[in-house]
């Protein structure tokens, strides 16, 4: 019986890209066991003409390509029905992927990630199928899939049973809107450094009280955004 709780669609120009870095790691040993599993669609297989050509100049003039509606509008229309529910467009324009989306896509089951190239998807498209935009951060890739690869890491390590340890999952940066304290292992002492004293106290309690500390000095520190929001939460 298979066990897989999410189902992963990528409509994209560049198949072979995946998994590509999905099939490592704790993630890719997650996709063998069938706890999630990943399809791609070719966007260019519903391309009409001799060349396969995916793209048209903009309405309006100006630089660049835009991908057109109608040969992403038959990709989407090819997907099975629960993949049509929840589409993402990974776009600059969108609102950034933060932990709290990552757990929203996790829970919702499947998710399809629609890739774009050259300017963008003609936004028609994005009107006719309730798209919702979806950006990895402040900056301009040359396509959408290696944004796809980085909110499916996200979203993978969140299913049940893909991390060793659920405690692994609780005590990371940015659950509690607080950035995750620092970790130290073996040797003890290294080019003259030392672990902090506490964590060989063998204290639970005061090693959990000095790591909470650090995460809110971190946080404090770096993160004043994330600092607001866990005064609230407290
Ligand atoms: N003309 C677009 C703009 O300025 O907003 C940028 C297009 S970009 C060259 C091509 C594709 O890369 C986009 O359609 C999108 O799928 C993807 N992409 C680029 N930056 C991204 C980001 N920060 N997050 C998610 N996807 C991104």
């Amino acid at each position: 019986m298979s066990t897989t709780c999410f189902n992963a669609h990528i409509l994209t120009l560049f198949p072979d890209m995946f998994p590509g870095p999905l099939a490592h790691s704790v993630v890719g040993r997650a996709l063998d066991k069938g706890i999630w599993s990943l399809s791609t669609t070719n966007i260019r297989d519903f391309a009409t003409d001799n060349h396969k050509t995916v793209d048209d100049t903009p309405y309006g003039g100006g630089a660049g390509m835009v991908m057109r509606a109608d040969i992403v509008g038959h990709a989407i229309e090819s997907l099975p029905q629960e993949a049509k529910k929840t589409i993402y467009y990974l776009s600059p324009r969108g609102k950034t992927l933060d932990q709290a989306k990552a757990n929203e896509i996790a829970k919702a089951g499947n998710v399809t990630l629609l890739c774009g190239h050259y300017e963008g998807v003609d936004a028609r498209v994005l009107d006719y199928y309730n798209v919702e935009e979806l950006s990895i951060g402040d900056y301009v890739l040359s396509g959408g899939e290696i944004a796809a690869h980085v909110v499916l890491d996200s979203v993978v390590r969140l299913l049940p049973g893909v991390l060793g340890s659920e405690e692994s999952l609780v005590n990371e940066s940015f659950e509690n809107s607080l950035l995750e304290h620092s970790h130290y292992t073996r040797p003890l002492v290294w080019n003259g450094l030392s672990v902090p004293e506490v964590l060989l106290s063998g204290h639970h309690a005061n090693i959990d009280a000095y790591r909470l500390e650090e995460s809110q000095k971190l946080t404090e520190a770096r993160r004043p955004d994330l600092w607001q929001k866990a005064q609230k939460i407290k």
